[in-house]
């Protein structure tokens, strides 16, 4: 069984608007309320493949209970630890060919709810065959939680792929505590080694060799239309994907997250698992709504994938 888990969940609600008019009223008649957060977008990504997933994660309050019926709906099965606080709403507005965003920050969490999840946590770790943790922490948690969670994950011999940023993703960096593989996208590359980083496979190379990343046994850095760059263990991979239509690329990292996460848990090679991944990225590019892929078309990418050693 794979455990997904999204700490910070969310009603994602989009409001297409011809023209966005400021200090007034603006009606909206087809609006969309899904539910979302990285941790899920992977989930539901998962669950097209087909593969036994379990969601879980932080809940609270009505948004909690709209999330778990959506998931009902949808025949996920998840376990979710429930806290006090109400599940944020996140809004984008999209109007004249942009999209405003208005992102709530979400509940704080308690220190007794802290370590309810992770009581909760460590017997989903029993279960699980590997673990996928997506997205920011909500306000309240230490900064180290991942690294804290994924310590209980090494305890007990379970894998886990990391997709988070920022500080908690450098607390687990710099902790004893190792996931099996990260993906950052250049940006995020960029922003914890605190330079520019080029997509120059040399310093690509170079930079995956920093002292910061030892003990994570696989790196895989997506790079939007141009692919992935990915170290496993001291095997260095180019990933070059064909040009293909864009409909809406966001959530392909999701996607790229589910797709590295599947094929793992299969024991695919290496560039079966490269493969796997960017295929997912660029499905989820093509559809007009976030995690979800259209399968049909899997085959075709695949083929036409190439992954070279550097
Ligand atoms: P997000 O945060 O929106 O989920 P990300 O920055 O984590 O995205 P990307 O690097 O943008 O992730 O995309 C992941 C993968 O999806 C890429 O490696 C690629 O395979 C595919 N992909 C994304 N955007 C495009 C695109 N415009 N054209 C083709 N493939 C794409």
């Amino acid at each position: 069984m794979i455990v997904t888990i999204t700490m910070n969940p969310s009603i994602d609600i989009s409001y297409p608007l011809d023209t966005f008019k400021l200090d007034t009223v603006n009606r909206v008649t087809n609006v969309k309320k899904t539910a979302g957060g990285k941790g899920l977008n992977v989930t539901r990504v998962l669950k097209q493949l087909d593969d036994e997933v379990i969601a879980s994660g932080l809940l609270g309050g009505f948004l909690g209970e709209s999330i778990k019926k959506d998931l009902d709906e949808a025949n996920i099965a998840h376990s979710f630890s429930q806290i006090s606080g109400e599940t944020r709403n996140c809004i984008a507005v999209l109007h004249e060919g942009m999209q405003t965003e208005i992102l709530e920050s979400g509940p704080v969490i308690s220190v007794t709810e802290a370590e309810d999840f992770l009581n909760h946590f460590t017997k989903l770790v029993e279960k699980a065959r590997i673990l996928s943790f997506s997205g920011s922490l909500p306000a309240g948690l230490p900064k180290d939680f991942y690294a804290q969670m994924i310590a209980i994950c090494n305890k007990n011999n379970k894998p886990v792929i990391l997709d988070c940023s920022g500080e908690s993703l450098k607390l687990v960096l710099e902790s004893k505590a190792k996931p099996l593989l990260i993906k950052p996208n250049t940006e995020e590359l960029a922003d914890l080694l605190g330079k520019d980083v080029s997509e120059d496979i040399h310093i690509l190379k170079e930079t995956l060799n920093d002292s910061l990343f030892a003990g994570i046994e696989w790196i895989v850095v997506s790079m939007g239309a141009k692919g992935a760059f990915a170290k496993h263990q001291d095997k260095f991979y180019h990933v070059e994907i064909p040009k293909i239509d864009v409909i809406n690329p966001v959530g392909s990292g999701d996607s790229t997250v589910a797709g590295l996460t599947s094929a793992i848990n299969n024991g695919d090679s290496d560039s079966d698992v490269l493969k796997k991944a960017n295929v997912l990225g660029m499905l989820n590019a093509q559809e007009a709504v976030t995690g979800h892929v259209n399968l049909d078309n899997y085959q075709k990418l695949f083929a036409q994938i190439k992954v070279s050693l550097v």
